[in-house]
């Protein structure tokens, strides 16, 4: 889900441009993602298991089995099934929940297939119902059930499709229905980046993109990236354009803190929306327990972008719980504010923010 801005509203012309930068922003990503076990960083015991079931696969001439990956977005979902497509030397489809909105359209994608291709399908947890039902038979038997003619003369038709491997994912693994689940060989949740691994794609990624990014540097945007290899990138472009128009074109810890200041990501990560929830939560609820209605409503922003994006890491990081009768505001979560916890405030566990993420 991309991450949106709140509370104000665009001005005229402002979506065309917002556009046209995401779509600056899609291939720029697109362009840094690994092609290969050996490139992706992180997530090695994933990496691990998976390479072997691929290899295997590979070996065997068998159909690599059905994998669910979930996580929050920018983690590396979609980059892993290009990977996976590209080790198996298949060719990849892709599509995702919400755009799969009729039957035919289910049949055009499953029967354009080729032997042992993959099909990717992100926000899994979006398909509807009867869609759904229409997946089980060709992801258990690789058959597709069609009704030929109306009313009482309609026939039913089974298609035999060829035998293929779907790779979902899901921001939301707790919105899958178990028949769908169950119907996995495996699913994982990724995790959040560790400081190592976040400044290997700093790096990795300044290379592709022929900048010198030094130590400091490379530690400074690593470290404010919320764990996320997508942040990560993105804030690497942003400080880029302020090294080459302020500096020497040489990002270093001072280019990178500075720029990284006035984009109002601060030294955790968080961002602008990431601190008007926590400063929602501690001092307009007093530290809770609030429900997320209240949260999304105060902010004017959607339920869904703060369960999925913002609430996993503030959670991650120990700056709320949840608790059965809402969120709260942690110790730490006020602490970072710069607020006085309240007595009642839980201390959001062991170790600070870094201690928990890095
Ligand atoms: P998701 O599908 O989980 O939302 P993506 O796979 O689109 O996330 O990842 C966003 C970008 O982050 C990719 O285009 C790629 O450039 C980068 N990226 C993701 N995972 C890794 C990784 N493990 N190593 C290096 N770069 C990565």
């Amino acid at each position: 889900m991309a991450r949106k801005k709140h509370i104000e509203q665009p001005a005229e012309g402002a979506s065309e441009v917002a556009a046209a930068e995401e779509q600056r922003e899609r291939a720029w990503q697109a362009s840094l993602r690994p092609r290969t076990f050996g490139e992706y960083i992180g997530q090695r015991e994933l990496i691990e298991n998976l390479s072997v079931s691929v290899r295997a696969a590979k070996q065997g001439g068998w159909t690599l089995d059905h994998f669910l990956f979930a996580g929050p977005p920018g983690l590396g979902k979609t980059t892993l099934a290009h990977v996976i497509a590209n080790e198996l030397g298949v060719q990849m489809h892709t599509t995702s929940g919400p755009a799969i909105d009729h039957k035919g359209m289910l049949a055009g994608l499953l029967t354009g297939l080729g032997e042992g291709d993959v099909l990717f399908i992100d926000e899994i947890h979006r398909l509807s119902p009867v869609i759904e039902e229409n997946l089980y038979p060709a992801m258990e038997d690789f058959k597709f059930d069609i009704f030929v003619g109306d009313g009482p003369h309609a026939k039913a038709l089974t298609m035999q499709l060829p035998r293929f491997t779907l790779l979902g994912a899901t921001t939301r693994m707790g919105l899958l229905s178990s028949p769908l689940l169950d119907r996995f060989g495996f699913h994982w949740q990724l995790r959040y980046y560790d400081l190592d691994d976040m400044i290997a794609i700093v790096r990795r990624s300044a290379r592709l993109i022929g900048i010198t990014v030094d130590e400091a540097g490379a530690n400074e945007i690593a470290r404010r990236a919320r764990g996320t290899p997508r942040i990560a990138n993105r804030l690497l472009r942003r400080v880029r354009d302020f090294a080459a128009v302020e500096g020497t074109g040489r990002i270093d810890g001072a280019i990178a803190a500075s720029s990284l200041d006035r984009l109002a990501v601060d030294h955790v990560g968080l961002d602008a929306l990431d601190r008007a929830y926590l400063s929602v939560v501690c001092e307009r609820f007093d530290g809770g327990p609030v429900g997320i209605e209240a949260v999304a409503a105060s902010l004017s922003e959607e339920r869904g972008t703060l369960e999925e994006v913002v609430e996993p890491f503030l959670l991650q990081v120990g700056f709320i719980a949840r608790t059965p009768r809402g969120r709260v505001a942690t110790a730490a979560g006020f602490g970072h504010l710069g607020v006085a916890a309240p007595a009642k405030a839980p201390t959001g566990g062991q170790g600070g923010p870094q201690g928990r993420l890095f």
